[in-house]
């Protein structure tokens, strides 16, 4: 068996051989179904002309305000460290502790990580180091494997390197664990395994001046030094806990839905799990397919839209074998789709290029002021979402139950969800909704869950709490120059980026899909794209111009954390709603997700044609 770590003779690179063997072989499962009863992938008709009044305005209103403050999210350290336990992979391979150089530092083995390999590598750059929390590559589509998982954004644009790859998903909404396996895939067709230290979690970042190096540790005990960082550790990847008065004392058995413990066998239990969201809204159907007796304890119900999943045609794959390319160009045509619904509905006829538009652009009489076209996309947004809770009441019987299921804001303003499946569920049985709306569930004990004086005992308990929302986590931990963290900086002078990847006083440093930087597209694969190209452009010009360190100027960074604010404030009303993407509304505008769509590509292309925003520097020695 070759060693953790070798020297390769050819370059004299340290070559790493620390991927962990999968822990078990129950740890399988699938996506969305093809749904064949029509009524259940349609959505009923759009109420024509109705509008978002003063009414329907107070009702978002008073929905919103009775949810104020009512999130209480906690990390899950002291005795709840144990959600965060990697039940993935067999135990770390044991290996040395590290104490070397490399030039290029990556944190993370996701998408992200994976994209930038193989545009590094073919850039020319080969000493990069990868270090990742897992025991296996795949970052988001590791991490989660709950049953039900499925990609939201239509697989043929969100997969990366389709292309290259030679891969074709096997349905239009691949699962969790396809994607998986094309991350496996990517890693080992461009040798990425050779460059990632596996079961490796970052501890501290910190910028050393006299060598111009970042010195990186680990909690494996590395102590490695890097002329550049690259953060690319995840938007949605530190799992959080709601906290829940008594949730130490429960008795039974209990999981966070990013570390699904497939030893235990559900079958037949009483199981309960917290929250709706996004990933709670693909398992509960898989759950109800298993369990005994499902509660689902709900405080805040999710847009449910329709899944429509497919199984990818033979003409797709025939037509696709010969175009090369085709991946590419659909993501292209994906991207241009700036409407929430008309993307995650991801027409086929515009998406293979066989029309040129997804939809009828509207023409109005005379140009709209911008109060007008806000009302006009909120009104729509309405309407949205007037069919959508329509579609509760066609699905579901117990009209105490619909009613509680239906969301009150715009479209999009929460992760919006998208499933066939979930609405008929509470149908079923032995499926019991707990409304715990507006506060959420009041106490957990030795015997199960506690709402409003009522006890449901429970063999077992799964938390749907979600995730930190923009690595927000570890920003305490890179410290850069005079020794100030990112947190201290960003807490001082409020969030403040160039582009979302570079922060004055932290050279030579990329946050990848950062704040600032992504989330306000549909499909984050395309930012991680621009985000590796970008990264690639500057490392080349630095190469060109013999710059051995980059830092930004003020002025641009200044001004870019301004248009973010403008930005996200001239959109709010669409996503006015209590949410993660706004820091359960404690944000501070154009601190988090990046509303500005392609005029990041403006400031980036005006940034690297002039490069006035940047400061190159020399090595110091
Ligand atoms: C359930 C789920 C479904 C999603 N579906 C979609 C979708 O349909 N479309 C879409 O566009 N987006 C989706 N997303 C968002 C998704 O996170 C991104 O699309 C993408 O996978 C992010 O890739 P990444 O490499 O940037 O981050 P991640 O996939 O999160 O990878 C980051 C990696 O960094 C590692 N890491 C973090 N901190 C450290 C540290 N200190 N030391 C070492 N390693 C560290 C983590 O372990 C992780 O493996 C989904 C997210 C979730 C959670």
């Amino acid at each position: 068996m070759n060693a953790a770590v070798r020297i390769d003779p050819e370059t004299g690179l340290k070559v790493f051989n620390t991927r962990a063997a999968k822990a078990s072989e129950k740890i399988a499962g699938k996506g969305y179904s093809v749904v064949t009863d029509q009524k259940l992938t349609e959505l009923p008709e759009m109420p024509a002309g109705a509008t978002f009044n003063a009414e329907e305005q107070a009702k978002y209103l008073a929905f919103k305000e009775a949810r104020r403050g009512a999130a209480d999210y906690m990390a899950m350290e002291g005795e709840f460290k144990k959600y965060l336990d990697d039940v993935y992979s067999e135990p770390p391979i044991p290996r040395e502790a590290l104490d070397d150089e490399c030039e290029i530092l990556v944190v993370g083995a996701g998408f992200g990580g994976l994209l930038l390999w193989q545009k590094l590598s073919q850039a020319g750059f080969t000493d990069v180091r990868f270090c990742e929390k897992g025991g296996d590559v795949g970052g988001t589509w590791y991490w989660n494997r709950y049953p039900g998982i499925a990609c939201d954004v239509e697989s043929y644009s969100y997969l990366p390197l389709l292309d290259e790859t030679g891969y074709v998903p096997s349905m239009k909404f691949a699962s969790g664990f396809e994607i998986l396996e094309h991350c496996q895939r990517m890693a080992q067709k461009f040798g990425f395994y050779d460059h990632c230290l596996f079961h490796t979690t970052v501890e501290a970042t910190t910028w050393d001046e006299a060598s111009g190096r970042w010195i990186v540790e680990t909690d494996r005990g590395d102590k490695m030094r890097a002329r550049f960082v690259v953060m690319a550790n995840g938007i949605l990847t530190a799992p959080k806990l709601a906290r829940i008065p008594g949730m130490e004392k429960f008795k039974g058995e209990s999981f966070h839905t990013s570390r699904w413990n497939y030893n235990i066998d559900l079958s037949g239990k009483r199981v309960g799990i917290i929250g709706t969201g996004a990933t709670a809204v693909q398992a509960i159907p898989e759950l109800a397919k298993v369990v005994g007796q499902l509660y689902v304890f709900q405080r805040t119900p999710s847009s449910i839209d329709v899944r429509d999943q497919r199984e990818t045609t033979d003409e797709e794959r025939e037509t696709w074998a010969k175009e090369p390319g085709w991946a590419r160009a659909r993501r292209a045509r994906f991207a241009r789709i700036s409407e929430v619904r008309a993307a995650v509905l991801a027409n086929d006829d515009y998406l293979a290029g066989k029309i040129q538009d997804f939809k009828e652009r509207k023409k109005h009489d005379r140009e709209l002021s911008r109060e007008e076209l806000m009302q006009k996309q909120l009104d729509s947004s309405f309407r949205l979402m007037e069919q959508i809770r329509a579609r509760v009441d066609a699905i579901v019987k117990d009209p105490k139950t619909a009613a509680a299921l239906k969301p009150y804001y715009p479209y999009g303003c929460k992760r919006p969800t998208f499933h066939d499946e979930y609405l008929p569920t509470f149908n079923l049985p032995h499926v019991h909704l707990v409304d715990t709306a507006p506060r959420g569930v009041s106490e957990i004990n030795e015997r199960g869950v506690v709402h409003e004086g009522v006890e449901y005992p429970l063999d077992v308990l799964i938390y749907a709490t979600g995730f930190q929302w923009m690595g927000t986590s570890t920003f305490n931990r890179i410290r850069g120059r005079n020794g100030r963290t990112l947190t201290e900086k960003w807490e001082t002078e409020g969030t403040r980026t160039f582009l979302g990847l570079h922060t004055r006083g932290f050279p030579n440093l990329f946050i990848v899909t950062g704040p600032q930087g992504g989330g306000g597209s549909f499909n984050f694969t395309d930012v991680i794209y621009a985000h590796a190209d970008y990264l690639v452009w500057v490392l080349q010009t630095m190469r060109e111009r013999g710059a051995r360190i980059v830092d930004v100027r003020k002025e641009p960074e200044d001004k870019y954390a301004e248009h973010c604010r403008v930005v996200d404030l001239a959109t709010a009303p669409l996503r006015d709603c209590i949410s993660y993407y706004n820091g359960e509304g404690k944000a501070a505008p154009g601190s988090l997700a990046y509303y500005g769509g392609r005029q990041w590509d403006k400031y980036r292309m005006e940034a690297q044609s002039s490069l006035a925003p940047y400061v190159f520097g020399g090595d110091p020695n």
